[in-house]
């Protein structure tokens, strides 16, 4: 019969799984009695806990983990492993994952955690895999400067000091659109942008220095492109944001009186984007490079969305997927 003594490092070990989510050993029996299905759940749901703990990207521990040899080595052997060589085998992976959390590879092992968080700015120096076509214009929206965003860190929105070009993401998510969801795999991993490759989740230092290099904009990509850019320019004066936000700001203040100001520059900013569209031949899947998003799409970031009426007017309908703030 066990003392109370005897029992207190059984029952330190439940406190700190308890904390740390994890589930007791005593709980999950021995893993000398595990087949490989119930290995491979209870590993998944160590290294699950395992990144909570250690603030470290969950997909990130669960890639590199699964690509070292030890985990494969033990995988394959494991029907074939005696009771107490099992455990052996799960002690190994268990020191293993731990040194793992104070010894993150310096190296991308493409779990596709950062690329779910949002999509790339481009840089001046991703021009050339523009220009090359290995990434195509088509994939790319332009950010006004004034726009609204929202921060994928912070939930909230704020307004872009300048124009940024950057990679579309899933309408529904702030998702890359060169995640392939399934494989959590980078579709252009070759050519990605320069951001991608400086954004590393174990060192900040590249990203601090890429942060001081000129982003793209469309002064760059359309420098030669005159009367485009002149009347570009137009556009951004025309339909500001600053413009928008104030016609929501006065909605608010009048309570939904002044909703026809708000719609008003809504159908404003269609008519002269699509008459610009119309008379300099651009093409509809370069709409969002060449003039950015449009008012109608940043309607969600005010709580709000356009639904078209029977008559093909446009009213302004809460939007209960929004996350207004
Ligand atoms: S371009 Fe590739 S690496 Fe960069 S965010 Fe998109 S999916 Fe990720």
């Amino acid at each position: 019969m066990p003392t109370a003594s005897q029992n207190e490092p059984l029952k330190q070990e439940k406190n700190a799984n308890q904390e740390a989510g994890r589930t007791p050993m005593t709980e999950m029996q021995s893993p000398a009695t595990w087949g490989l299905e119930t290995l491979r759940k209870n590993w998944s749901d160590h290294l699950t806990a395992l990144a909570r703990e250690s603030n470290i990207p969950a997909k990130r521990l669960h890639a590199q983990m699964e690509q070292s040899t030890e985990y494969h080595e033990i995988v394959m052997k494991w029907d074939r492993m005696a009771g107490p060589e099992r455990l052996g085998a799960w002690k190994k992976l268990i020191e293993a994952s731990e040194k793992l959390t104070t010894d993150i590879l310096p190296s991308c092992v493409q779990c596709g955690e950062c690329c779910r968080k949002g999509s790339p700015t481009l840089h001046v120096d991703d021009l050339e895999l523009l220009k090359e076509g290995r990434i195509a214009w088509e994939a790319l929206v332009t950010l006004r400067k004034g726009e609204p965003v929202r921060s994928p860190f912070e939930d909230k929105l704020f307004f872009l000091l300048d124009e940024r070009v950057k990679i579309r993401e899933n309408p529904a998510s702030q998702q890359c659109m060169f995640l392939d969801g399934e494989t959590s795999l980078c579709t252009i991993y070759v050519d990605r942008p320069v951001q991608c490759r400086a954004q590393t989740c174990w060192s900040a230092e590249e990203a601090t220095q890429l942060a001081r290099q000129p982003h793209l904009t469309r002064g760059d990509i359309f420098k030669d492109a005159e009367p485009l850019t002149e009347l570009l320019g137009q556009h951004d004066k025309r339909c500001s944001f600053a413009a928008l936000q104030a016609a929501f700001n006065k909605l608010e203040e009048t309570r939904g009186e002044s909703i026809q100001e708000v719609l008003d520059l809504l159908e404003y900013e269609s008519h002269f984007r699509d008459f610009l569209a119309e008379q300099l031949h651009i093409p509809a899947n370069m709409m969002a490079l060449t003039f950015g998003r449009s008012f109608e799409d940043l309607l969600p970031l005010f709580g709000f969305k356009a639904v078209e009426e029977s008559d093909g007017t446009k009213r302004l309908a809460p939007d209960e997927t929004a996350q207004k703030k």
